[in-house]
Protein backbone atom coordinates (compact mmCIF):
# COMPACT_ATOMS: atom_id res chain seq x y z
CA UNK A 1 0.00 0.00 0.00
CA UNK A 2 1.19 3.31 -0.59
CA UNK A 3 1.74 6.28 1.89
CA UNK A 4 -0.57 8.56 0.53
CA UNK A 5 -3.37 5.23 0.73
CA UNK A 6 -2.35 4.75 3.91
CA UNK A 7 -2.46 8.13 4.84
CA UNK A 8 -6.13 8.63 3.54
CA UNK A 9 -7.06 5.71 5.15
CA UNK A 10 -5.65 7.07 8.53
CA UNK A 11 -7.65 10.53 7.48
CA UNK A 12 -10.65 8.37 7.01
CA UNK A 13 -11.11 5.87 9.90
CA UNK A 14 -8.20 6.91 12.51
CA UNK A 15 -5.17 4.56 13.32
CA UNK A 16 -7.95 2.39 15.24
CA UNK A 17 -8.30 0.64 11.25
CA UNK A 18 -5.38 -0.64 11.02
CA UNK A 19 -4.87 -4.20 12.07
CA UNK A 20 -5.04 -4.46 15.68
CA UNK A 21 -3.50 -8.20 15.80
CA UNK A 22 0.38 -7.91 17.18
CA UNK A 23 2.64 -10.35 17.70
CA UNK A 24 5.88 -10.35 18.17
CA UNK A 25 8.47 -13.31 17.99
CA UNK A 26 12.19 -13.89 18.12
CA UNK A 27 14.30 -15.41 15.39
CA UNK A 28 17.24 -17.66 15.59
CA UNK A 29 19.57 -14.39 16.89
CA UNK A 30 17.46 -13.81 19.88
CA UNK A 31 16.23 -10.77 18.15
CA UNK A 32 13.02 -9.65 18.98
CA UNK A 33 10.48 -8.54 16.30
CA UNK A 34 7.25 -6.91 17.25
CA UNK A 35 4.83 -5.62 14.42
CA UNK A 36 4.08 -1.86 14.24
CA UNK A 37 1.08 -1.12 15.38
CA UNK A 38 -0.25 1.40 12.74
CA UNK A 39 0.97 -0.87 9.51
CA UNK A 40 2.02 -4.55 11.22
CA UNK A 41 5.42 -4.35 9.35
CA UNK A 42 7.72 -6.53 11.80
CA UNK A 43 10.44 -4.07 13.55
CA UNK A 44 13.36 -5.21 15.55
CA UNK A 45 12.98 -4.08 18.92
CA UNK A 46 14.52 -4.89 22.70
CA UNK A 47 13.11 -6.62 25.09
CA UNK A 48 10.50 -5.12 27.07
CA UNK A 49 8.96 -3.15 24.42
CA UNK A 50 5.31 -3.26 24.75
CA UNK A 51 3.87 -1.65 20.77
CA UNK A 52 5.93 0.03 18.26
CA UNK A 53 5.47 2.48 15.57
CA UNK A 54 8.01 1.45 12.65
CA UNK A 55 9.89 4.88 11.08
CA UNK A 56 7.77 4.85 8.23
CA UNK A 57 4.39 5.16 9.78
CA UNK A 58 6.38 7.85 12.27
CA UNK A 59 7.15 9.74 9.24
CA UNK A 60 2.87 9.55 8.05
CA UNK A 61 2.01 10.07 11.35
CA UNK A 62 4.16 13.56 10.85
CA UNK A 63 2.48 13.96 7.83
CA UNK A 64 -0.91 14.46 9.26
CA UNK A 65 -0.39 16.64 11.76
CA UNK A 66 2.16 18.44 10.46
CA UNK A 67 1.81 18.32 7.01
CA UNK A 68 4.58 21.71 6.11
CA UNK A 69 7.61 20.75 8.47
CA UNK A 70 8.20 17.66 6.76
CA UNK A 71 8.08 19.11 3.69
CA UNK A 72 10.80 22.12 4.97
CA UNK A 73 12.78 18.88 6.29
CA UNK A 74 13.08 17.23 3.49
CA UNK A 75 14.34 20.56 1.28
CA UNK A 76 17.33 20.34 4.37
CA UNK A 77 18.68 17.46 5.51
CA UNK A 78 21.93 18.97 6.07
CA UNK A 79 23.50 16.00 4.37
CA UNK A 80 25.87 17.98 1.61
CA UNK A 81 25.28 16.50 -1.57
CA UNK A 82 26.94 13.37 -2.82
CA UNK A 83 27.21 12.42 0.57
CA UNK A 84 26.47 9.33 0.36
CA UNK A 85 29.23 8.95 -2.35
CA UNK A 86 31.66 9.32 0.84
CA UNK A 87 33.58 6.79 2.02
CA UNK A 88 32.38 8.01 5.54
CA UNK A 89 29.55 10.35 6.13
CA UNK A 90 28.62 10.96 9.82
CA UNK A 91 24.88 13.24 10.09
CA UNK A 92 24.41 15.72 12.95
CA UNK A 93 22.24 13.19 14.77
CA UNK A 94 25.74 10.88 14.68
CA UNK A 95 24.03 8.33 12.33
CA UNK A 96 27.23 6.75 10.48
CA UNK A 97 26.89 6.11 6.83
CA UNK A 98 29.42 4.17 4.78
CA UNK A 99 29.23 5.28 1.04
CA UNK A 100 25.26 5.94 1.98
CA UNK A 101 24.84 2.82 3.91
CA UNK A 102 23.87 3.19 7.04
CA UNK A 103 25.96 1.81 9.79
CA UNK A 104 23.65 1.56 12.77
CA UNK A 105 26.52 0.05 15.24
CA UNK A 106 28.50 2.64 14.96
CA UNK A 107 26.18 5.38 15.60
CA UNK A 108 26.92 8.01 17.95
CA UNK A 109 30.48 6.68 18.08
CA UNK A 110 31.85 9.43 15.92
CA UNK A 111 31.54 13.36 15.63
CA UNK A 112 29.65 14.64 12.92
CA UNK A 113 31.05 15.27 9.31
CA UNK A 114 31.33 18.93 9.01
CA UNK A 115 29.33 19.58 6.26
CA UNK A 116 31.64 22.56 4.19
CA UNK A 117 29.40 25.53 2.98
CA UNK A 118 29.40 25.35 -0.84
CA UNK A 119 31.45 28.39 -2.15
CA UNK A 120 30.06 30.56 -4.11
CA UNK A 121 31.88 31.60 -6.92
CA UNK A 122 33.17 35.50 -6.69
CA UNK A 123 33.59 37.37 -10.06
CA UNK A 124 37.27 38.13 -10.15
CA UNK A 125 37.74 42.08 -10.73
CA UNK A 126 40.23 42.74 -13.45
CA UNK A 127 42.68 43.63 -10.66
CA UNK A 128 42.06 40.87 -8.34
CA UNK A 129 42.77 38.68 -11.51
CA UNK A 130 45.44 39.96 -12.11
CA UNK A 131 46.49 39.19 -8.08
CA UNK A 132 45.62 36.01 -8.41
CA UNK A 133 47.75 35.35 -11.72
CA UNK A 134 50.63 36.73 -10.15
CA UNK A 135 50.31 34.93 -7.01
CA UNK A 136 50.21 31.74 -9.16
CA UNK A 137 53.21 32.40 -10.98
CA UNK A 138 54.99 33.09 -7.67
CA UNK A 139 53.76 30.16 -6.49
CA UNK A 140 55.07 27.63 -9.42
CA UNK A 141 58.00 29.86 -9.61
CA UNK A 142 58.84 28.39 -5.77
CA UNK A 143 57.81 24.79 -6.66
CA UNK A 144 60.25 24.81 -9.44
CA UNK A 145 62.99 26.64 -7.06
CA UNK A 146 62.27 23.74 -5.01
CA UNK A 147 62.62 20.88 -7.41
CA UNK A 148 66.39 21.72 -7.86
ZN1 LIG B 1 4.21 0.98 10.52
Amino acid sequence: MSRENDIKLIKKNGFKSFKPDRHSFIDENGQRWLQCKFCCEYQKVDEGTGYITCGSCVVKIDLIEYPNTIKKQKVSTGRPAGWHFMNEFVDKDGNVFHKGKEQPDLKGTLPPTKVKPRKKKKKLSADEKLHKDIKNWKKRLKAKRGKK
